[in-house]
Formats: structure tokens, C-alpha cells, sequence
């Protein structure tokens, strides 16, 4: 039976045995895969330990307490290919995804199915020993960074169209595929389309089974809404070296992606100075409005912490991950009408403009924080999710329900 201070003895023995500041990243994170320690919560086969999920935080804290680096780029793919294998795929994918090697997006999206994931039309068909996929993906966050692609394509039209799908791990990396970035009205390119063209899947680089994409896809939007993304970095306390100095360049790159994501997110924490600069503290309509925006926020980091509780005793992603989801855009949407009332037109001033609310950051985030209710399911998607599965309502009508796609599609 593990225990905390086992474990955090254990750690500090690997850190004694096999830390070194200078070591590259990658050959870190290398030591920390085959040692286990990577995501001790998975089993051992799978470069874990096999212990309890609350495992994960007590080394990952050790760890950093000892200066060594955590950093485990393990996303959304990894939870995924380990929940749903098969064995070959797990073989093939986990350890380049952990030790950083190989990295992932996720190719879900199409331009006319996002809420309606299940209505998309690219479709991958078998050829011999390769599947060849056409059709087009749209908002696919780092595409253009990535090696893998997390796809979502239809190998069925005869059958209702939830059962004919399959999720593929699609080497992004070919002449069939092309990654076009997107820019965005609040001029960062974070998004991408990706065009697949006779693009080409070696055959057994299913994830789960063909035909059974959905349950895998349902996976992957399930870490994806209940915050359990390994691979946050932090650095506070590690030991000057190499490692660092790589993982600082590696979390640079990524932020540059990321980097308007806690204008997405509102900002509340900019609110209070907000008002002090603009002289309207003692307003008792901005501190109404502002007491509301700070219970928002706490209530959204209770539900953070029910769903980590949850994790850590090893539940599977439940309906706390849909309720936290919706929270974050109540937050960003009261942040948002916060900085509306203290700046005024002048919230509109971007970037270097005389005059523009904190540098410009008020403009970002006022254009920014509608994603927040869209990535990752819309709040209406939310609303539906928890309607149906928590509190047991009926689901939607669907006039299609037990029809071959073809032939709904026809219609
Ligand atoms: C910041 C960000 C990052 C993203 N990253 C990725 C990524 O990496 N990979 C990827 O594949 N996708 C990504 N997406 C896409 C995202 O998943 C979709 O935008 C989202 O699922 C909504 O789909 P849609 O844009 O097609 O809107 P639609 O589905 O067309 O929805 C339009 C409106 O209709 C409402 N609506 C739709 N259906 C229903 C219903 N049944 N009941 C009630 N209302 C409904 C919606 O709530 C919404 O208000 C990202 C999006 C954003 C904003």
C-alpha cells in the first residue's frame, strides 16, 4: 500500500540517483518515462507505476520541491490512446507523446460540423494496408506545430452516423495534408484548417476500433471539459541548467499559441485595479458588479477543485467537467461587462493606442472572451450534456434517430 511520504522518499532517492541540471530535456524526460515516474497513475505497462491518481500531484510536487523539472506533454491524445488502446497503438504512440518527442492536435472540427460532431462528412477509406482520407478540418489549435493529428473521420455512411466513425492517429507530416493558419480578429493565429487530400493512415493506426470512433471521441472531449490535461508547466524552484533552459524556449513556443487565453478567460483579476484607475472603487454599482464577478470566480474554483478531488480518487471525468466549463464562460462573460462599464469607448483602443486600458489588454479581452463559451463544446452543448446525463431529461429529438447517414443526409 503506497503512502505519501513513501512516495515522496522515493522521488527524492530518483532525484539523488539521476537528476542533472545539464541533462537535455528530452533525456529527462526520458529517465522519468522508463522510470515510471512520468504519470506514475498509469499502469506499468504503459510507463506508469500504477498507482492511485493522486499519485501524480504528490511527485510532480516532490519533484520540483527536489529543483528537478515536471513536465509531461502527455495532452489530450495520451489519456485516450491509454483509456482506448488498442495494445499496438499504445505501443507505438505513449512514449513519444510523454518524453515530448511527437506532438499532437486534434483534427475534430469541420465547417459544418462542431456542436453536431457527429454529422461530419471527411471520410477515410481502406486501401490495402493504408486508410486515404479526404475532407477538410477547421479550428484546430497548433496544427501547424504538430506531428500527429487526434481525426475524427467517417469509414460508414450505412449506418446512423454516430456508429460509422473511426479516430485515427493521422501523421501530419505528408503531401496530403495541408495546414492553413487562421487569423483572428484579435489578430493572434492560433487556429488552423487543415486539408486532407488522399491523405495517408497506415491501417492499424486505429485508436479503439473502426466504426467505434464516437466512444473514443467522447473520451477526449471528456479531459478536454474536466481540466485534466497533464502538462502544465511550472518552474518555480528548479535548479538552473539545460533542462530548464530547454523547457523554458519548449513553454515559450506553446505560450505564444496560448497567450491571449487569460484575455479569453476575462481577466477578473485586472477588474479591481481596473476600477481604481479609472477612480470608480467606491461606485457602488462597479462594486456590486464586481463582488459578483469575485463569487463567479470562486465558485468556478470550487468546482475546479471538486473535479481534481474526484480525479485524485481515480473517478473517470464526470459531470462537474461540464458544469466547470459553463462556470468559466458565466466568469468571462461577468469580467468581460466589468471592464465594459469601467473603460467605456475606451476599451476599444488596441495595442499601442493613447489612452487604450492596460496596454491594449481590456480591447483583447473584450474580443476574446466569446471563445471561452465555444472551445471545447459550446454552453449550449454543456446545457444539453448535463440536461441529459445528470439530471436524467429527455434527450433531444432526433428526426434521424436509427438512419444511415447516407440517407439522412439525402433527406
Ligand atoms: C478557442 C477554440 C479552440 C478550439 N480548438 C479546437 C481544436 O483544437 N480542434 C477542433 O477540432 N476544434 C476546435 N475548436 C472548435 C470547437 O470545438 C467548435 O467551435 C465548437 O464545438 C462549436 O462548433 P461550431 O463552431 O461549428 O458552432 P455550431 O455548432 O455551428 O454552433 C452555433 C451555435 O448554435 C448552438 N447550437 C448548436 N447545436 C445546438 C443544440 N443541439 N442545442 C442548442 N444550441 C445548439 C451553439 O451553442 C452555438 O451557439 C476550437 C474552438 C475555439 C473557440
Amino acid at each position: 500500500m503506497v503512502n505519501e511520504s513513501g512516495l515522496r522518499r522515493d522521488v527524492r532517492a530518483l532525484v539523488a540517483r539521476s537528476w542533472d541540471p545539464n541533462l537535455s530535456l528530452r533525456e529527462w524526460r526520458t529517465i522519468l518515462v522508463d522510470s515510471g515516474w512520468a504519470v506514475p497513475s498509469w499502469p506499468e505497462r504503459w510507463h506508469g507505476r500504477g498507482l492511485p491518481a493522486w499519485a501524480d500531484g504528490i511527485v510532480r510536487d516532490e519533484l520540483r520541491a527536489c529543483g528537478a523539472v515536471w513536465s509531461v506533454p502527455s495532452g489530450l491524445a495520451g489519456p485516450t490512446i491509454l483509456e482506448q488502446g488498442p495494445d499496438d497503438v499504445r505501443e507505438r504512440f505513449l512514449r513519444p507523446l510523454l518524453t515530448g518527442e511527437e506532438v499532437w492536435c486534434q483534427l475534430f472540427s469541420e465547417p459544418s460540423a462542431g456542436s453536431d460532431l457527429a454529422g461530419l462528412t471527411s471520410t477515410a477509406i481502406l486501401d490495402g494496408d493504408e486508410w486515404v482520407v479526404n475532407g477538410q478540418k477547421v479550428w484546430n489549435t497548433s496544427a501547424h506545430h504538430a506531428d500527429f493529428g487526434m481525426l475524427l473521420a467517417r469509414t460508414d455512411w450505412d449506418v446512423p452516423k454516430h456508429e460509422g466513425l473511426t479516430y485515427f492517429a493521422l501523421p501530419m507530416h505528408q503531401p496530403g495534408v495541408e495546414v492553413r493558419p487562421l487569423r483572428q480578429m484579435n489578430f493572434h493565429s492560433s487556429f488552423n484548417e487543415v486539408f486532407m487530400t488522399d491523405a495517408r493512415i497506415p491501417r492499424a493506426w486505429v485508436v479503439g476500433a473502426p466504426n467505434r470512433g464516437w466512444t473514443a471521441a467522447l473520451a477526449t472531449l471528456a479531459h478536454e471539459r474536466s481540466f485534466s490535461i497533464l502538462g502544465r508547466t511550472d518552474t518555480r524552484g528548479v535548479t538552473e541548467g539545460r533542462a530548464l533552459a530547454e523547457l523554458r524556449v519548449e513553454a515559450a513556443e506553446s505560450a505564444k499559441v496560448y497567450s491571449w487565453y487569460p484575455q479569453r478567460a476575462g481577466r477578473a483579476d485586472l477588474a479591481i485595479p481596473h476600477a481604481h484607475e479609472v477612480g470608480r472603487g467606491a461606485d457602488p454599482v462597479v462594486r456590486q458588479e464586481i463582488a459578483r464577478l469575485v463569487s463567479l470566480q470562486r465558485i468556478g474554483q470550487w468546482t475546479a477543485e471538486r473535479a481534481t478531488a474526484a480525479r485524485r480518487l481515480g473517478r473517470p471525468p464526470g459531470p462537474e467537467g461540464s458544469i466547470g466549463k459553463l462556470a468559466l464562460s458565466t466568469l468571462a462573460r461577468q469580467a468581460h461587462r466589468v471592464h465594459t462599464m469601467l473603460a467605456g469607448a475606451h476599451g476599444l483602443l488596441a495595442g499601442n493606442d493613447d489612452g487604450a486600458p492596460f496596454g491594449g489588454i481590456v480591447a483583447e479581452i473584450l474580443i476574446s472572451t466569446p471563445a471561452q463559451s465555444i472551445a471545447g463544446g459550446t454552453d449550449e452543448v454543456q446545457r444539453n450534456i448535463l440536461g441529459e446525463k445528470a439530471l436524467g431529461l429527455p434527450k433531444e429529438p432526433d428526426a434521424f434517430r436509427g438512419v444511415a447517414y447516407r440517407d439522412a443526409r439525402a433527406r
